[in-house]
């Protein structure tokens, strides 16, 4: 244990300023800063994410060709050309141990040449490459390098960036991995010892982690590959842990606020159900049933319906929305588009026909009531009014208008449909509309649904808040959509293929990567994954990339001028895009061209075919998405994945499309093969990397959501571990999650 003056002195340090460090001037303090990283404990977080293994010390004579070594020998001479015609400048140096000598050359770096004089004693360390004009010299090409003396006298010396494995940090301009290592290590060696552990001694003995010191001196400057994984472990675990010990305290104080009582009527859903022309799914009764017991218990609700396209989430939402207004409560449901707001204005009147009660629709252009089932347009100050006033009704509409017009006043259940697409700050607001009755305020029941799968690893990590039901299956008359990937000679079939297909009264969605032709680098229309491939596969701008506007030509003028081609993209007003739509959901198109805007959960019950090209820019997620557009009856649905060539990864990667149907298992895929971004949607990608880093690992997940649990159970309030408190509030203050 430390004494209780070196536990304040640590705390201390940990809280440090970064600007009272010594060495750290303004410059380089500003570059620090705009990484977010304020104080000693920050930067000590900032971890690296590969090491240099410049742990082969060698003598001069002993080199390999090829090898990584680090060498200790005195500078015997120190030059510096410059080519001025090609700005370069190359900087050669002789240096000699006991054994022999060596070239090491440096490039555009020329002020090494006073960093190190003739006769002074360095550590250099790098690549051992061979000199192309004269095949048996050797040389040191751009090694790392560090002086021991500059006299040249041999002596102990305590290496940063030449010896054992070093640390290599993510480089923002101005702050290099050399300059990150300069002001970690004196810290370390400084302070390891000393560090408070936030972490209960328990947990790390039955766990088997680093303390605190040692994992900061082993994730930063580690004594084996081993070592350093022990130490990223530890703060995998520590992050897992209080996220976990957040997400349990949302959840208790969640609990101890009230929501409306809603009874379970079941004679009310017999009767529903009897009216249903289908069956419910095995899973969408479980789903209802779960939601009626929640809703049963006087406290809110916050559950998360999951469930592929198509698996019949809307119904669920619909009839837990018949009992919460049934017994005399509002509910909203939100869509992130006007069409999709309209879209489910018409399921739930068509579903409710018959059943007493009041559904409006409220959107940016229209405001509909269905009183009793006798729709009609009401006038929007009017339609504002009632819900004012608390009458009981179901109010759909866009979340924006909802959010900003609409106050319910006696609001028991909120849905959010396609929740994916808002923003955690924006869900946020969403379920904080409360209602207050008798001078006590009740908070909705918060319904989210969201046909994004998301992996167990990843539910089990951030939304340990949330209760989570999955629809497993389909309907049981969804015939299974073929899926295949066509290179370009075969595209001409398919176009055939979509006229014949139009003539039986089918409908064909084309998506494109891009809304306009010109292909410029980080452009901000590219769909989020174009832009990581453009890092990840560099070759981007070489591929002809389709645009929306180019294809419509193309489509309307020369492939199908018999046809009737609409297109949809993101830059057209929003009547012009709810007028394409509309007119596909009719059927007065036979075919849209569309940017990815299709994605949201719009039903063409005819729509049969669905092009993608520019198949390799998409996540797998999101063209399970795309393909969840079409098959929606029980008519055979195909989905084609243009692909440019047989580039073989990319080829691979849509070849599992081919064989899988399974939304779930593709979430897993892409999570792997891509990270989280992918499949969540930008908005929600500020996943951090340690939580990343434990997607992998159930194990440990399941480990610290279990120590959470033991330590919360004893001590809710975390009096009795003041470390870990610290620590606890400190996490808090860094990170966003809901
Ligand atoms: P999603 O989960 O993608 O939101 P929807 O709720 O829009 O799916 O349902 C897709 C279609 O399936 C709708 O036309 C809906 O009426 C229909 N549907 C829902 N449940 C069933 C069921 N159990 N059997 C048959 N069809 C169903
Ligand atoms: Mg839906």
């Amino acid at each position: 244990m430390v004494s209780g003056s070196k536990q304040t002195a640590a705390k201390n340090i940990l809280n440090k300023d970064l600007a009272d460090i010594k060495g750290i001037g303004p410059a380089y303090l500003k570059r620090l800063n705009k990484l977010g990283l304020k104080t000693v404990g920050d930067l000590l977080r900032y971890f690296p994410f590969r090491y240099q293994d410049f742990s082969e010390n060698k003598k001069i004579a002993d080199l390999v060709l090829g090898e990584t070594a680090n060498v200790e020998a005195t500078i015997e001479k120190i030059k510096t050309n410059h080519i001025w015609a090609r700005k370069l400048s190359i900087t050669e140096a002789t240096i000699a141990d006991e054994t022999g000598s060596l070239k090491a050359v440096w490039y555009n770096q020329p002020y090494l040449e006073k960093n190190l004089p003739v006769g002074a004693l360095v550590s250099l360390a790098g690549k051992v490459t061979q000199n192309k004009k004269a095949k048996n010299k050797l040389f040191l090409s751009n090694p790392a390098y560090e002086i021991i003396s500059l006299t040249g006298e041999s002596r102990s010396f305590n290496s940063k960036h030449t010896q054992g494995l070093i640390p290599v940090y993510s480089e923002t301009r101005g702050l290099t991995s050399r300059a990150l290592r300069y002001f970690i290590k004196p810290i370390i060696d400084e302070y390891a010892n000393t560090l408070v552990d936030g972490l209960p001694e328990e947990i790390l003995k039955t766990y088997k982690l680093y303390p605190l010191g040692r994992a900061f001196k082993e994730i930063h400057f580690p004594t084996s590959i081993d070592t350093a994984e022990r130490a990223r472990k530890r703060f995998t675990f520590e992050e897992v842990f209080l996220t976990q010990i957040h997400l349990l305290q949302l959840r208790a104080k969640f609990q101890t606020l009230k929501a409306p009582k809603i009874k379970a009527d079941v004679d009310l859903v017999k009767q529903f159900l009897e009216k249903l022309p289908f069956q419910l799914t095995r899973s969408q009764k479980e789903a209802l049933w779960q939601i009626m017991q929640d809703m049963e218990t006087g406290r809110p609700m916050n559950r998360l319906l999951e469930g592929d396209v198509g698996s019949g989430k809307t119904l669920v939402a619909l009839l837990s929305s018949l009992l919460v207004t049934r017994q005399g409560w509002q509910v909203t449901v939100m869509a992130p588009t006007a069409i999709l707001a309209k879209q489910h204005f018409q399921t739930f009147t068509k579903f409710l026909d018959g059943f007493p009660g009041k559904v409006c629709l409220l959107t940016a252009n229209e405001s509909l009531l269905s009183d009793d089932g006798l729709i009609g347009s009401v006038p929007k100050p009017l339609l504002i009014k009632k819900i004012c006033n608390g009458e009981p009704m179901i109010i759909i509409g866009t979340h924006a208008l909802i959010q900003k017009k609409v106050k319910p006043t006696k609001l028991g259940l909120v849905v959010i449909d396609e929740q994916h697409r808002f923003g955690t700050e924006q869900r946020k607001t969403l379920g904080s509309n409360i209602a207050v009755t008798g001078g006590q305020k009740i908070w909705p029941h918060l319904l989210s649904m969201t046909a994004t799968p998301i992996p167990r690893t990843l539910s089990l990590a951030i939304y340990g808040n949330i209760d989570i039901s999955i629809l497993k299956e389909m309907p049981a008359d969804r015939k299974p959509i073929t899926t295949k990937v066509i290179l370009p000679y075969q595209q001409a079939a398919i176009y055939d293929f979509v006229r014949s297909e139009a003539k039986l009264g089918h409908q064909t969605f084309v998506i494109c990567p891009r809304i306009e032709p010109p292909i410029i680098e980080g452009d901000a229309n590219l769909p989020q994954n174009a832009r990581k491939n453009l890092l990840a596969y560099g070759e981007w701008l070489e591929q002809d990339v389709k645009s929306v506007k180019q294809e419509y030509e193309t489509f309307s003028q020369d492939i199908w001028p018999d046809l009737r081609v609409g297109m949809l993209h993101g830059k057209m007003k929003v009547q012009e895009k709810d007028e394409a739509m509309l007119k596909m959901m009719r059927g007065d198109l036979d075919v849209l061209v569309a940017t990815s805007v299709i994605e949201i959960g719009i039903d063409v019950p005819h729509a049969t075919i669905m092009i993608i090209e520019g198949a390799e820019l998409f996540g797998l997620a999101q063209l399970h998405q795309f393909r969840g557009r079409v098959g929606r009856r029980d008519i055979q649905s195909y989905c084609y994945l243009f692909a440019k060539d047989s580039a073989k990864t990319v080829s691979a990667r849509l070849k599992i499309m081919e064989k899988n149907n399974d939304g779930f298992s593709l979430a897993e895929k892409d999570l792997l093969l891509r990270g989280p971004g992918d499949f969540l949607g930008h908005k929600q990608s500020g996943i951090p990397d340690l939580i990343m880093n434990a997607l992998k690992n159930t194990e440990l997940i399941e480990a610290a959501q279990k120590e959470a649990k033991k330590i919360l159970a004893s001590d809710p309030t975390l009096k009795i571990h003041p470390n870990l408190l610290t620590r606890y509030e400190e996490f808090k203050s860094k990170v966003h999650l809901e």
